[in-house]
């Protein structure tokens, strides 16, 4: 159940719905913006009486909403969530962002000419994996903490923010100090465990969406965070698995308007695993960009064919460059910077 106040509602009327809702015994989570307060009651709320509430002194309108979750919502915070970072740079706004790196850390001269590429075509956030969650237990596996702590040294030289997958709950602190945010992979969309620790994180998450979840299942995974106390959550459409062959994954670009409809979230897309094919990244990511995308995550590394892991939709960095020179036609004709 979403309470919305009037704009003129006073903070004992706001307080008085608040104690009315905690008597009933759900959770209360208020958003203050600019104009308007939005009280979101959470947990058992199929009992609460809308009526009720709609007499309360200050409240402009009650709505019970049929979608599972309620802080992932777009009636929960209509305008929209920008996620900012301690730099200053921002995720939703009207700049879509850049996120790039390699699909693994591998070593130093990797990771910071990667660095220096992402900084020089304007990209904020570096992004490489140091724990991998790979299909084969055989494959490279990532370079952990040392990886991570490369990563960062390229990204405090570039003045760029890091973005690393965590895969469970006690890789966290040890990765804290090296990231700016934690990525969720596919196959841990559903680790709820993890995600309610992340709820406690001050940190943004990435949040990608499971090879075979619905959108409903990811926003529901991002209720795990959101009801933490972790209001920082990006989605990420990374590809979905179909019948089709021919793709590694079926790219879902209609996943983007989609969420935009369904929750205030940013969604970020991800071309590379959303395809698989270096070949396809640009058109996907112009796709994206056009379908209304806030961020895109791309796999780059000066030497693809050669990359530890994900070589066929690693772009090469001048291959990169171009593309977002590309995109950057494509973001301003639908009204965005990049
Ligand atoms: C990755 O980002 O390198 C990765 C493993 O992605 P996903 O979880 O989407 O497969
Ligand atoms: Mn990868």
């Amino acid at each position: 159940m979403i309470v919305a106040m009037q704009e003129k509602a006073t903070e004992e009327q706001i307080d008085a719905v608040i104690e009315a809702m905690a008597e009933a015994g759900v959770d209360v989570h208020r958003t203050t913006g600019a104009t308007q307060t939005i009280l979101a009651a959470v947990g058992s709320t199929a009992s609460l009486d809308i009526n009720k509430y709609e007499m309360f002194p200050g409240v402009l309108h009650v709505h019970r909403i049929s979608a599972p979750y309620k802080l992932a919502g777009r009636a929960f915070r209509p305008e929209g969530t920008v996620v900012e970072f301690p730099n200053g740079a921002k995720l939703g706004g009207e700049q879509v962002a850049i996120i790039a790196g390699p699909c693994a850390i591998e070593n130093r001269e990797q990771i910071f000419d990667i660095a220096a590429c992402v900084k020089a075509v304007g990209g904020g956030f570096l992004r490489g994996g140091a724990f991998k969650p790979r299909s084969s237990p055989y494959a490279f596996q990532g370079l952990g903490i040392p990886g991570l702590q490369l990563m960062h040294g390229a990204a405090q030289e570039h003045g760029l923010l890091t973005v690393s997958e965590v895969m469970e709950i006690s890789q966290i602190e040890a990765m804290l100090p090296y990231v700016d945010c934690f990525q969720v992979g596919a196959r841990n969309m559903q680790n709820f465990n993890l995600l309610r620790e992340l709820g406690q994180v001050r940190k943004p998450i990435l949040l990608k969406r499971g090879i075979a979840a619905t959108i409903e299942e990811l926003l529901l995974s991002s209720e795990y965070i959101l009801s933490g106390g972790n209001y920082d959550v990006i989605l990420c459409e990374r590809g979905i698995r179909t019948y089709e062959t021919a793709t590694r994954n079926t790219m879902d670009i209609s996943a983007i308007p989609m969420i935009h409809k369904l929750s205030h979230l940013p969604i970020t897309a991800d071309p590379s695993h959303g395809t698989g094919r270096r070949d396809m990244v640009p058109a996907m990511s112009k796709a994206a960009v056009a379908a209304g995308a806030d961020a895109l995550l791309i796999e780059i590394h000066p030497n693809a064919d050669k990359a530890a892991s994900d070589a066929a939709q690693t772009l090469y960095l001048d291959q990169f460059e171009k593309l977002v020179g590309e995109l950057r036609i494509i973001a301003s004709a639908v009204g965005r910077t990049l």
